[in-house]
C-alpha cells in the first residue's frame, strides 16, 4: 500500500532524524497548538497523571511525529509507534498495548487506517484502559476482561474527517496543524544548515522557506539539495542566488509549487477547463493515488488560493488561471 506519507515527493531522506526539535521550546511555529499543549503536559504532571489521549490531524510532513515524540519527552515516560496499516489484527494492538509501561505515549500514525475489528478493542483501552479479549471459538469462546497500564494515546492522521466519530470522540486533545510561515520556515531552515554544518545566509535560508510548500519535511529536504549543489559547486556560502538556482533545478517554482502541483493545475485548466472535476476523475487522469491528490496536493494549493473545492467537485480558482497564465471564465473575473 502506498499511503501519502511515502509517495514521491514526501518521503523522508538521509539525517532526518537530526533535524527534528527535541523540545516543545526549540519547536517552530504551531504557537497557538504548542502554547496549549504546554499547559496540558504541564497540568497532566501536576497531577501526576497521564496526559488525556492527543489526536493530531493535518497535512503530512507538518510535524504530528515530532510533536509526539516531544510530548512523550516533556512527560517523562517511554515512546512507542506505529502506524494504522501495521496493527492488523485485534492481538497485534494488544500484544502493543499489554507491553506499555505506565503513563507511556503510544503514538499511532495513520490512525484513519486502523481496521474496524481493530479499532472496535481500542475503545475500552482508551476509555478504561481495559482490554476486552475474545479467546477460543464456537461454544467454547469466552472473553476476557483485562486490565492495562494507564497511558496516552496520540494519534495522527491527514485529514480529522476520515475518522470514524467514535474514535475522535474519545481524543480529549485534538489538535490542528497549520501550514507554516515562510519567517517560521526560514528559522526551521537557518536551524537545520546549522546542523548539517553548512554556512547559508539568512536571505539563502528565506528562498527555501519560501519554496518549501509551507511543510517543514519538504524544507529539509530542499535544504540538502541545495546543500548538495553548493558543494558541487565549490561554493562556501550558499546565498540567495545559489538557492534559487538550486531548486530551478528541481523544478521548485518561485511561488514555491513543485512539478507535480503545476501538473495538477494544468491538468484542471487545460483538460477540464477550469472544472468543476471530481478526485477520482483528476487521480486517474493524473496517474496519481487519489490519496496522495487530497492530502499531500489539494490542501496546499486551497491554502494558497489557487484551488476551490465545491460540492460539485474542484475548481480552478481565478488566481490559478492566472498562475496557467489562461483567461479566467466571465463569472471569475470580475
Ligand atoms: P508528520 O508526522 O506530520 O508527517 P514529521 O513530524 O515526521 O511530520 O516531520 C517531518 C520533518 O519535518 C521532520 O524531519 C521534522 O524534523 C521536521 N519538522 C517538522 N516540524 C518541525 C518544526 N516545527 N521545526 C523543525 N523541524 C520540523
Amino acid at each position: 500500500l502506498v499511503s501519502p506519507r511515502n509517495a514521491p515527493g514526501t518521503a523522508e531522506g538521509d539525517g532526518d532524524a537530526a533535524l527534528r526539535p527535541q523540545s516543545l521550546e526549540h519547536f517552530v511555529g504551531q504557537e497557538r497548538l504548542r502554547a496549549n499543549l504546554k499547559i496540558f503536559v504541564a497540568a497532566a504532571r501536576q497531577r501526576d497523571e497521564p496526559l488525556d489521549h492527543v489526536l493530531f490531524f493535518g497535512p503530512p510532513g507538518l510535524g504530528k511525529t515530532t510533536l509526539a515524540q516531544i510530548v512523550a519527552r516533556e512527560l517523562g515516560v517511554g515512546f512507542r509507534a506505529t502506524s494504522g496499516p501495521v496493527i492488523a489484527r485485534a492481538g497485534d494492538l494488544a500484544a502493543i498495548l499489554t507491553n506499555l509501561q505506565p503513563r507511556d505515549v503510544l503514538f499511532i500514525d495513520e490512525i484513519h487506517r486502523l481496521s474496524p475489528a481493530v479499532e472496535e478493542i481500542l475503545y475500552p483501552a482508551m476509555e478504561d484502559f481495559q482490554l476486552d479479549l475474545v479467546i477460543g471459538e464456537g461454544p467454547a469462546a469466552r472473553s476476557v476482561r483485562i486490565d492495562l497500564p494507564p497511558f496516552t494515546l496520540v494519534g495522527a492522521t491527514t485529514r480529522s474527517g476520515l475518522i470514524t466519530r467514535p474514535l475522535r470522540e474519545r481524543f480529549g486533545i485534538p489538535l490542528r496543524l497549520e501550514f507554516y510561515t515562510p519567517p517560521e520556515l526560514e528559522r526551521i531552515v537557518s536551524r537545520g544548515a546549522r546542523v548539517l554544518g553548512f554556512d547559508l545566509t539568512s536571505e539563502g535560508a528565506m528562498e527555501v522557506a519560501r519554496r518549501s510548500r509551507g511543510t517543514p519535511r519538504v524544507a529539509g529536504r530542499l535544504l540538502r539539495r541545495v546543500r548538495d549543489f553548493a558543494a558541487v559547486e565549490g561554493a562556501a556560502t550558499v546565498d540567495a542566488g545559489i538557492a534559487d538556482a538550486a531548486l530551478r533545478r528541481l523544478e521548485v517554482d518561485a511561488r514555491g509549487l513543485d512539478a507535480m502541483d503545476r501538473r495538477y493545475l494544468t491538468c484542471l485548466g487545460e483538460s477540464y477547463g477550469g472544472g468543476p472535476v471530481g478526485a477520482e476523475t483528476l487521480a486517474a487522469a493524473l496517474s496519481e493515488q487519489r490519496d496522495v491528490i487530497e492530502e499531500v496536493i489539494e490542501p496546499y494549493l486551497l491554502q494558497q488560493g489557487l484551488l476551490q473545492r465545491t460540492p460539485r467537485g474542484r475548481m480552478l480558482s481565478r488566481g490559478g488561471f492566472e498562475y496557467l497564465g489562461l483567461d479566467a471564465p466571465r463569472h471569475l473575473a470580475e
